[in-house]
């Protein structure tokens, strides 16, 4: 399943060339072009899927397994000093292309890159709301 309109299905799938560090029969590892810290790759799903909402199941598991085998990989060849996995959907969540994938980004000491959020201070009442609008 091939979306004609989507940048990444043209790029996973060879049409449009890329920096590709891993290919295999359901996806493409490529260097992203505005990249976080040195290596910052993306895995790409050959099929399109807008997100995670949409991305069967067997092929969420699959993308985390390649993550987790991309992150040694690259740890051991860069030797970076940490790595952040990241997966953004939906605008409000920082979501820029609308074909599902995941962020591989290196982390060096003193990089300089903040990847992360502001916590806030919930309280025990707030959080059982919350715990009880999700569990229940
Ligand atoms: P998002 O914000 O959707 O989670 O991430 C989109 C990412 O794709 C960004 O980090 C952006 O730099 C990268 N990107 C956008 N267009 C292209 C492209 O044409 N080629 C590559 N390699 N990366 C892209
Ligand atoms: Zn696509």
């Amino acid at each position: 399943m091939k979306d004609d309109n989507c940048i990444f299905c043209k790029i996973a799938n060879g049409e449009i060339p890329s920096k590709t560090i891993f290919e295999d029969e359901k996806f493409r590892v490529i260097l992203d072009l505005g990249p976080a810290t040195k290596g910052h790759a993306l895995i790409l799903p050959k099929d399109h899927y807008a997100n995670i909402y949409e991305l069967p199941e067997k092929t969420a598991a699959d993308v985390f397994v390649l993550a987790k085998r991309m992150a040694a990989d690259m740890t051991d060849k860069l030797g970076c000093d940490g790595f952040n996995v990241v997966q953004n959907n939906g605008e409000a969540a920082g979501q820029t292309v609308f074909h599902f994938h995941m962020h591989l980004i290196p982390r060096y000491d003193n990089d300089g890159q903040k990847i992360g959020w502001k916590p806030s201070e919930p309280s025990q009442e707030e959080l059982e709301e919350i715990r009880a609008q999700i569990a229940d």
